[in-house]
């Protein structure tokens, strides 16, 4: 186990009563000191943006230093600047209603710190869903620990580098290790855990949470649909899927996972789909603006999924073949024409450049199939008719749902982010996420008027007023 930012005696649970014991000591932070932590995040991590560019480039092999920029580094600062913006009213007291019988008493709801969170997260965007989850843990007054993923071990050294110099560790450390520190990290006693993961280890954190009754946050993955309604201009659906699936190889979690398309149109979107996914790739896979992928293991199992596909009568249709620099590690965007249920890439997350398209009847087909597996994370509907993306959003449910776009929910400041079911539970971006760090206290600050008295032995008349 590598560890950055740990006391002398070097073990998590130390580290988290060092932190705690700081929180209990000065309490919460003021708006003067979230700002300022903020201000100085932001500006950390825009110092550090072509270092960044260029070690996630190193973790993965191959990666765009536009896409690490346009994906990981705009919604964090602007992710920030939002919190920024909206944080004096967030934390404002709410005054809440009080029953006649209590009156003049006053009840108020105070946003509180939790403490000291726990973050784990994950390699596909290392610095985006790392820093925006800190971001708005500290914003809400926190004090935090990360655990981030063992594929991206230079981004985490750069990212502990840079924490180490602008916040002390009683306040922001990381931790780094693979999946037996994830296991020791999420078995301690924090004041929340939020992981960001596969489903799998989801269950895992959960699991290790409960012990000390830890709440969770679970931003998890699955198997995200796209609904392709007939009246909607096949060659724009192509291009918002290019963007979407091939955007980091497919390596996101809100990636579309699989297509349905009406039967007989099947043919001209794996065309269409084909003709934009060579404008956007003109070197195919060797084109240095398309990913690889994030190891050998992650390349092979897609391969997996390809051939299996293959085997049970699907048409594979693949766009290049030279890799990029003759990376091992780099795949070609693949369309899997006429994908079954009882192929493997109908069963598990792709999280790869792989598209299924499955060819449907109709709308309703469509969601009886979606309705019968796993809530996914997201959902896309592509039509320019109001009645049926009303009947897609009313009758199915998923984390979040784009109409006639992909992907582009998770970039937006204002709208809750996470999982439902299998995808994961509780949310985060904005104010969603400043209440996910909190703890909402209800206070009533009773009156000297107060006529609770009379409720009280030995007994007045109030009840009989106040029931009728
Ligand atoms: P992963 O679940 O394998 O690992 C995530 C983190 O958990 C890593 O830091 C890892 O070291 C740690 N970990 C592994 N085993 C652990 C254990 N037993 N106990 C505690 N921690 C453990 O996920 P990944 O491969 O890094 O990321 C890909 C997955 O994440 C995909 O399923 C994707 O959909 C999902 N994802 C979800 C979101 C979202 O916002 N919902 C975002 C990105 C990725």
């Amino acid at each position: 186990m590598t560890q950055a930012n740990i006391p002398s005696d070097g073990t998590l649970a130390d580290l988290l009563a060092h932190q705690r014991a700081a929180f209990v000591a000065a309490g919460a932070p003021p708006i003067e000191q979230r700002l300022a932590n903020l201000n100085t995040l932001r500006k950390a991590i825009l110092a550090l943006r072509s270092q960044f560019e260029e070690t996630i480039n190193a973790d993965f092999g191959n990666r765009s230093r536009f896409e690490t920029a346009i994906m990981e580094i705009m919604p964090v600062t602007q992710g920030i600047d939002y919190l920024r913006k909206h944080l004096r009213r967030w934390m404002r007291p709410q005054s809440r209603h009080v029953a006649m019988q209590f009156r003049p008493a006053r009840a108020k709801v105070l946003m509180q710190p939790l403490g000291v969170v726990g973050i784990v997260s994950p390699w596909n965007y290392p610095l985006a869903l790392c820093l925006m989850p800190l971001a708005t843990a500290l914003a809400a007054g926190n004090r935090v620990m990360i655990k981030p993923s063992e594929y991206t071990p230079r981004t985490s050294a750069l990212m502990s580098r840079m924490l180490a110099g602008i916040f002390p560790e009683d306040e922001v450390a990381i931790v780094t290790g693979g999946p037996d520190v994830g296991a020791a990290f999420s078995a301690l006693p924090f004041d929340h855990l939020f992981f960001t993961g596969s489903t799998g280890v989801g269950k895992a954190i959960m699991r290790a949470a409960s012990e000390n009754l830890v709440p969770v946050t679970l931003e998890l993955g699955g198997k995200s649909p796209v609904i392709v309604a007939d009246d909607y201009s096949i060659p724009r659906v192509a291009k918002a899927l290019v963007y979407g699936k091939l955007s980091n190889a497919g390596q996101t979690c809100v990636a579309p996972d699989y297509v349905f398309v009406p039967e007989d149109k099947v043919e001209a979107f794996a065309t269409a789909y084909e003709a934009e996914a060579r404008k956007a790739y003109p070197q195919g896979p060797a084109d240095k603006g398309y990913a690889s992928l994030i190891s050998q293991r992650h390349h092979d199992r897609l391969v997996g999924l390809i051939e299996d596909a293959r085997a049970k009568g699907a048409r594979i249709v693949q766009i290049g073949s030279k890799p990029y620099e003759g990376l091992s590690t780099t795949l070609a965007p693949t369309i899997v024409v006429g994908a079954t249920p009882d192929m493997k890439i109908m069963q598990e997350e792709i999280f790869g450049p792989v598209l299924p398209i499955v060819a449907c009847r109709s709308v309703d087909d469509a969601i009886t199939r979606i309705n019968a597996g796993e809530r996914p994370l997201a959902l896309y509907v592509f039509s320019d008719r109001q009645d049926v993306v009303d009947k897609v959003l009313s009758s199915t449910t998923s984390g979040s749902a784009v109409v006639n776009d992909t992907v582009i929910q998770f970039a937006q400041d204002d709208m809750p982010f996470g999982g439902v079911g299998a995808s994961g539970m509780g949310a985060y971006h904005g104010e969603e996420g400043f209440k996910t760090f909190s703890h909402a206290k209800g206070v009533l600050f009773q009156s000297r008027l107060s006529m609770v008295g009379m409720m009280r032995a030995p007994f007045g008349s109030l009840a009989d007023r106040v029931l009728g």
